[in-house]
């Protein structure tokens, strides 16, 4: 029986070593899959410059996995190689496909520094030089004694990468580009050109570079047997050579990916998608941003456009819809974190429609104590259950008032019980006339979530009236279903 995806972001910023994440996703992965997720997204496994305290994305060597004594610690912030495997292994047992986050932009951490030529460029242009070429001292060498060649030989130097932000000698910060390098074209036109983001900015136009990722990619597979790629950070990457890698990998495994491009202009999602052949589905940053403004509206947000100009309603297969993630929290660098009353408002917009693949935030369902952020735990548990039960069939829309909006699924012949309505406001409560289609006619429905209390009676051509609570969502069920 085919049921709905779901994918969850295991991680957010501040989490502790102590929480040894592998571990914990390991011993919930039963009770995970038995509510609704089918697929999970962990985050980068391997060694980053910051050592025990590192999100993952300040990638130090790719191959150590919590394998090495190297930035003064062998396990990640997540825990050892051995406890990634095992949780992948887990994952798998309770079939729920595993996405691992792949960080291929910036190398952080280098071993040794060296002289290089480079020229400084505009911060907010940085097609313009600001200096003529000069030594600078850069860190750039990468030979991870540590690790002792095991897996690679591959030792890096100034000529796989395109430029740094930091020269030594000169105790100075800003963005230098090297002697004989340019920066990939086709790459986001943000700051004039937004190849460079931080650390040592990869070469992928250099084919040493290209042949070691590629290299590294099927490593990566073969050793943990993940089945899926969360790419980061792509519209720092040129767009061939991300299409070719996921081509590559492709040849190895069937793998699925989700690619991060954050830009909230939806014209310049579709065009990353044309350019790398609809081969890399991104998160809809758009809907997020959507989201995000009605839930900072104070009931003021037009409900009934809250799918305009969103990814999801554009290229639906190709989109990833979230609330929110590990940069978007509070303290962070894309702060934008959507308001809890909000919350499982934005949870039934993504979880309860038949377009894109959900993505439920680890910071939403178990909280953010760093921020005293509650975890949504039983609410949000109630809406993953709603999706996997009965969000199936056709979609009927009823977005018709710019605070009360509702949709209707018609549940399918696969799935007993299955059809819902679902009718939300960020304004005052209210109620609309619906129809359930023939299947759910006649029958009794009730609040899956608790909110209201009272029953709706669908009569026999299927009508019927239903109601929500102000700034609050109502999952309408049929009333006596072998889930309850
Ligand atoms: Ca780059």
């Amino acid at each position: 029986m085919k049921e709905n995806r779901i994918l969850m972001q295991y991680f957010e910023w501040y989490l502790k070593p102590e929480s040894k994440l592998w571990n914990k996703v390991a011993i919930n992965a039963k009770y995970l899959s038995a509510i609704g997720i089918t697929d999970i997204w962990l985050p980068p496994a391997y060694k980053g410059a910051g050592g025990k305290y590192d999100v993952g994305y300040s990638a130090y060597d790719l191959y150590d996995l919590g394998e090495f004594y190297q930035k003064g610690t062998i396990g990640t912030k997540y825990g050892t190689k051995e406890e990634y495997l095992n949780a992948i292994k887990e994952l798998h047992a309770n079939n729920i496909k595993v996405y691992a986050d792949i960080v291929l932009n910036h190398k952080i951490g280098a071993d040794e520094s060296e002289t290089v030529y480079a020229s400084e460029e505009q911060q907010n242009n940085r097609n313009v030089d600001t200096s003529l070429p000069k030594k600078i001292t850069a860190w750039t060498v990468y030979n991870f004694k540590g690790r002792n060649n095991k897996y690679s030989d591959f030792k890096w130097n100034y000529s796989h990468f395109n430029g740094t932000d930091w020269d030594e000698s000169g105790r100075k910060n800003g963005i230098f580009r090297f002697s004989g390098k340019h920066w990939d074209q086709n790459v986001d036109k943000e700051n004039g050109n937004f190849d460079y983001l931080m650390g040592a900015d990869i070469d992928f136009n250099n084919p040493e570079v290209v042949e070691e990722i590629n290299k590294w990619g099927k490593w990566y597979i073969e050793t943990t047997n993940v089945d899926a790629f969360r790419l980061d950070a792509v519209k720092h990457i040129k767009s061939g050579f991300m299409a070719d890698f996921i081509h590559n990998m492709r040849k190895i495994k069937p793998i699925d990916c989700v690619a991060e491009y954050w830009n909230r202009d939806l014209k310049t999602l579709e065009n990353y998608i044309t350019k790398t052949n609809s081969s890399i589905p991104l998160f809809d940053v758009p809907l997020h941003y959507n989201l995000y403004q009605a839930s900072t509206s104070n009931g003021n947000y037009d409900m009934a456009r809250i799918f305009d100009y969103t990814l999801v309603k554009d290229m639906p297969s190709l989109a990833v819809t979230f609330v929110d993630n590990h940069d978007t929290e509070p303290g962070q660098a894309l702060f934008s974190w959507v308001q809890e009353w909000f919350k499982p408002l934005a949870y039934a917009l993504i979880l309860l429609r038949k377009e894109g693949l959900p993505c439920v935030f680890y910071g939403d369902f178990y909280g953010v104590p760093a921020h005293n952020i509650k975890p949504m735990g039983e609410k949000l548990e109630k809406i993953i259950k709603a999706r996997k039960y009965f969000a199936y069939g056709d979609q009927i829309d009823y977005f018709n008032h710019h605070d009360v909006i509702a949709w209707v699924r018609t549940g399918d012949n696969e799935h007993i019980d299955s059809g819902m309505v679902v009718i939300l406001s960020d304004g005052p409560g209210g109620s609309k006339m619906m129809n359930v289609g023939k299947k759910l006619a006649n029958t009794v429905f009730y609040d899956y979530t608790g909110n209201v209390q009272e029953t709706v009676y669908v009569d026999q051509d299927g009508n019927g009236i239903f109601y929500c609570n102000g700034g609050s969502v109502s999952i309408w069920v049929k009333k006596e279903n072998i889930y309850s």
